[in-house]
């Protein structure tokens, strides 16, 4: 970035920095470190323990407990605080799945999911279970039509994410939701990355547990929660101590919990101003990206994260984006944070149907709230058509490979 000093001479500031990837994690706000700065220090004790200080730890943890259950429209005693959006997917999958065999063995998730589901599902097939993975259409979007035709007798389980976290596509989660309640069947969602995004009420979508994660919301890494309607048949995934009545053993990580508690409540009370500044941002970078010749928006124009831009440059390495865009300070992504040391391409770019010869184009943007106009300015300058294909003459190519709608 180039600031000018007072002779009109451009310095270059290198630790000026542009952070644009926070769908892999967000920074911690200033109210929650203050939040949890008193359970870091004198606030030590053990929730668990019986005298004052242990009592003020406890105190802490069941007022983020309030905070959760509150954002989401669930009952307190229906939140169980984790290690993060990973454990939580993992309870939730494998808890429903062997709490559930005697009822069957048959669990319906989308090829989209992230990889904390679907690996779970994967090693559930390997614990003779079956699972359905259905396809998504070119916007990734899965159609509650082909769920009801995968519904089985044996059915005990549909996890499917409410917003995915490389493309930004928003599920049909309401009519999911129904159609599960219809079915008797119970329905998960990975809301991790919908928090402070979308609304949720899990009353009116029929959500039997739901998945969310303290650092995608500028709350702390390594604590998340589930929620796990009342009456649900789980089973247990950690024994030990009775913390979490009695469901999720451990010694509660108060500081996080407190944090993540404070986070939420602010994510999701913000949710109507600071989504409209950030549709202005996507939609800013979109429009101006798509102009560059040779490029295609990934995930659905619509019903999207108000902070997701997805774009797929035809010729062009996603990776050499990324390092061009980091030489001048800009942080983002090519797809989700966990595929970014593997050569694998994305999975949900390829079950959208993004041909494998430019699947290894994307780029992905995700917009926070300390992103400004100006941040949009100098990304969309820094990707201007002469610096990422300085070499092409576009009048040459006439043949798109993906054809244009
Ligand atoms: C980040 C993420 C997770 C994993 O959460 P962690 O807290 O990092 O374990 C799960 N699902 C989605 C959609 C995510 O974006």
């Amino acid at each position: 970035m180039i600031i000018h000093n007072c002779e009109g001479v451009g310095v270059t500031v290198e630790n000026m920095t542009i952070y644009m990837d926070n769908s892999a994690t967000t920074p911690v706000r200033k109210e929650v470190v203050e939040e949890m700065i008193p359970y870091l220090t004198e606030n030590f004790g053990n929730p668990s323990s019986i005298y004052d200080l242990g009592k003020t730890s406890k105190h802490a943890v069941e007022k983020a407990r309030k905070r959760v259950a509150y954002a989401i429209g669930a009952e307190e005693n229906e939140i169980y605080f984790t290690s993060g959006g990973t454990e939580s997917d993992n309870w939730a999958i494998k808890g429903i799945a062997f709490a559930n065999r005697n009822k069957g063995k048959h669990i319906i998730t989308s090829s989209i999911e992230h990889h904390a589901v679907l690996h779970a599902c994967k090693w559930l097939e390997g614990q003779g279970f079956e699972v359905t993975y259905l396809p998504v259409d070119k916007y990734g979007m899965v159609s509650p039509e082909d769920l009801k035709n995968v519904i089985r007798d044996d059915t005990i389980l549909i996890s499917i994410m409410l917003a995915n976290n490389e493309i930004g596509t928003i599920q049909p989660v309401d009519q999911i939701g129904k159609i599960a309640r219809e079915n008797r069947i119970y329905f998960h969602t990975d809301a991790v990355q919908a928090i402070g995004h979308v609304p949720i009420d899990v009353q009116k979508m029929n959500i039997d547990l739901l998945s969310l994660s303290g650092h995608k919301f500028q709350g702390p890494k390594g604590c998340g929660a589930l929620y796990i309607r009342k009456g649900t048949k789980i089973e247990i995934l950690l024994h030990g101590g009775a913390q979490e009545r009695k469901r999720r053993a451990g010694t509660e990580n108060v500081p996080a919990i407190a944090g993540l508690g404070k986070a939420i409540e602010l994510a999701v009370g913000e949710i109507g101003e600071s989504d409209k500044t950030l549709l202005e941002m996507r939609e800013r970078l979109i429009k101006d990206l798509l102009k560059i010749p040779k490029t295609h928006l990934n995930g659905h124009p619509i019903k999207r994260l108000a902070n997701n831009v997805n774009v797929t440059f035809e010729y062009i390495e996603g990776e050499s984006l990324l390092l061009l865009l980091n030489a001048k300070g800009v942080f983002a992504s090519t797809g989700s944070a966990c595929n970014s040391s593997s050569l694998e391409p994305s999975h949900v770019l390829t079950a959208c149907g993004v041909p494998h010869e430019i699947v290894h184009g994307s780029l992905r943007l995700s917009l926070g709230k300390m992103n400004t106009q100006e941040d949009v300015n100098t990304v969309l300058h820094q990707l201007d058509q002469k610096i990422i294909y300085p070499h092409y003459d576009f009048k040459h190519l006439t043949e798109s490979i993906l054809k244009s709608e």
